[in-house]
């Protein structure tokens, strides 16, 4: 496959027409995805115990300065931001991970060590952003882990976090929305195979890495490609204005089922004066109806959680932060 053929007249007309009426002037997104910066991962590469690379941020080293003709200016923007990798403060006691997979890992430090929210999609990548948090901010153990909702992206790297056996023992709490597991496994199992087809066109995994190939997937730059793997929840939050604390972290829980995921929720962090997202208030336009062929989403649904949320938390967050970007 070769991907060196020049942009048609057509395109070059098109792309010029957007870079004549999009805002790229506005530079407050680059502001927003610099600011708390801690450190990153140099190389940016992750490998399976095998040595086979399961994650390279730096072959989207290429995305920088102007699109090209053969890029959509507007994606190759996008593209420039989600490339930025490493290790982010979001407030003091709260940080992420971003740029080890398509999806963000959030560490929220807790009274006797750290809950992870939303381990990424391989263990490879979660225990690669684990390591990075644990170089800048202390060897904490984990003592949670929190699944916002039920994607791969979000659940996937959770044995590169902890194990069975800790959360069977006790020491790690694991916490989903309801009907967390039926739904990852109806999804990621029984549609699976199906799904995992068209991902690979949806995501273009099977391009070349490069301005006239695949240059991003808008919600992250790809798919990393290692160990997927699921422990189940073992505390379940059942109804909106739950309150649970967590490792000594007060949370207030929301649930949005039927928005991006079938089953879904926001929480707030109080002390922090953090609301999380979970993937309903992104970068993107939110995706209401997927190519890889995942349940159509709501769009009433979606927009009548989001209201509930300014109504929940809106005059008391500070910041708010999700799982891509
Ligand atoms: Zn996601």
């Amino acid at each position: 496959m070769t991907h060196s053929r020049d942009a048609s007249p057509a395109v070059v007309a098109q792309q010029q027409v957007l870079r004549e009426t999009l805002p790229f002037d506005d530079d407050q997104d680059f502001i927003d995805a610099e600011t708390g910066f801690l450190g990153r991962l140099d190389p940016c590469v992750v490998h399976a115990d095998d040595g086979r690379v399961v994650w390279d941020n730096d072959s989207y080293g290429f995305v920088q300065g102007e699109a090209p003709d053969t890029a959509n200016p507007s994606l190759w923007r996008q593209a420039t931001l989600a490339a930025k990798h490493g290790l982010y403060e979001v407030v003091e006691g709260i940080y992420q991970v971003r740029g080890l997979d398509l999806s963000n890992v959030t560490f929220v430090e807790g009274h006797t060590g750290v809950i992870v929210i939303d381990p990424l999609i391989s263990t490879e990548t979660a225990a690669a952003a684990l390591a990075l948090y644990r170089e800048h901010r202390g060897d904490r153990p984990v003592t949670a882990v929190v699944y916002t909702h039920s994607h791969a992206d979000h659940f996937g790297g959770v044995k590169g976090v902890t194990t069975q056996q800790a959360v069977d023992a006790g020491d790690v709490v694991v916490v989903a929305p309801p009907g967390f597991v039926e739904h990852a496994v109806s999804e990621n199992v029984y549609a699976g195979t199906a799904m995992g087809r068209r991902a690979g066109y949806m995501y273009g995994a099977a391009l070349e890495r490069g301005p006239a190939g695949q240059i991003g997937a808008g919600l992250g730059q790809t798919t990393s490609t290692g160990t997927v793997t699921l422990i189940a929840p073992t505390l379940e939050i059942t109804t909106t204005g739950q309150e649970e604390v967590i490792d000594g972290v007060r949370m207030e829980f929301q649930l949005a089922p039927g928005t991006e995921a079938p089953t879904e929720m926001h929480f707030y962090f109080p002390d922090h004066r953090a609301l999380c997202m979970a993937e309903n208030a992104t970068h993107v336009l939110h995706n209401l109806l997927t190519l890889r062929g995942a349940v159509v989403r709501d769009p009433h649904a979606w927009s009548t959680y989001l209201t509930e949320a300014i109504d929940l938390f809106g005059d008391r967050v500070e910041v708010a932060f999700a799982s891509h970007h």
